[in-house]
């Protein structure tokens, strides 16, 4: 959503070098983390809907039964290649965000403590929108996040999660910005889909404005962001076919905001995008459809290795 500001970073997520298991060892690992995982994430499901009755924020959401574990199916050995690929990134880092987690709704203490972005105090994450049928905007962006960590390891990119289901909630919004600025990355990403009301339409991309105050200093990364968001926004449309939103940014799929945490302690290129409306039906359609997500992912990268020069 674009109300919240879902960028934050933790320790959790730091991404370590190349594992040099052998794969047969790391395959083994994974299928028993997916194993373990499958039925937490089940369980806070079911929780959630108690909880909620209906879906995050209310909603009659009846998620689907295809929407419950589906952010740790994605996951692949590839995620972690022992040789790296080669390509027009190699030597680059890109950090991917994604927006919210799915455990979210389960601490919602925790994620209401406030935390220090700067310019101001705002909650530590929020638990993101859902569609009207309840897939959820942080499996949305969980999912469209491996995707995009895949495209852009096989373009040579180093690339780092901010989050990758091995966490029950956040990271906190600072944290998130805090792992982008540790790895010194080249550019930053948070994937996020908005929650309007239906009519509403399209994809923008949310660009930092020129903030100072506490930690926050964004005046070295405002210009760069902006190129960064350009290029991102012109290749996402490109591929996926969306158009700019309709209900804010001037038709232009560009935006200033000056009140996320994400973006103001930010201290390398930064954006964050909007992929649609999970609120409009015809949004959603796109937005629950893998095959539109892998063009999502795929007009992200592409404009990550415009704006480095790929
Ligand atoms: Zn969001």
């Amino acid at each position: 959503m674009r109300n919240d500001d879902s960028p934050p970073p933790p320790e959790a997520a730091a991404a370590a070098g190349p594992d040099q298991r052998p794969w047969f060892t790391r395959r083994s690992t994974l299928v028993i983390a997916v194993a373990a995982l499958a039925p937490t994430a089940l369980a806070g499901w079911v929780l959630t809907q108690v909880l909620t009755g209906g879906g995050p924020e209310g909603r009659d959401a009846k998620p689907a039964a295809a929407t419950s574990p589906v952010p740790v199916t994605p996951v692949t050995p590839a995620s972690s290649p022992a040789t790296p690929a080669k390509g027009p990134l190699t030597g680059r880092t890109v950090v991917i965000d994604p927006g919210h987690n799915t455990g979210n709704f389960k601490h919602t203490a925790e994620i209401d403590r406030q935390v220090d972005i700067g310019t101001a105090r705002k909650e530590c994450d929020t638990t993101g929108t859902t569609t009207n049928s309840g897939y959820m905007e942080a499996e949305f962006t969980f999912d469209v996040s491996l995707r995009l960590r895949t495209v852009l390891q096989a373009q040579g990119a180093k690339v780092v999660l901010t989050h990758e289901a091995d966490r029950p909630w956040g990271p906190c919004i600072d944290e998130r910005a805090r792992i982008g600025n540790e790895a010194k990355a080249d550019a930053v990403v948070s994937v996020h889909a908005d929650g309007v009301s239906a009519g509403n339409r399209g994809f923008h991309v949310i660009l930092p404005a020129k903030v100072k105050g506490g930690a926050a200093d964004t005046a070295a990364i405002v210009e760069p962001s902006r190129q960064l968001g350009e290029r991102i926004a012109g290749n996402f449309a490109r591929t996926t076919g969306s158009a700019p939103a309709n209900y804010l940014g001037a038709g232009t799929g560009l935006v200033v905001r000056d009140d996320l945490g994400g973006l103001n302690l930010s201290t390398r290129p930064k954006v964050f995008i909007e992929c649609g409306n999970m609120r409009d039906a015809k949004d959603a359609a796109q937005l629950t459809s893998p095959e539109w997500r892998q063009k999502a992912a795929q007009g992200i990268a592409d404009g990550i290795v415009g704006f480095l020069g790929g």
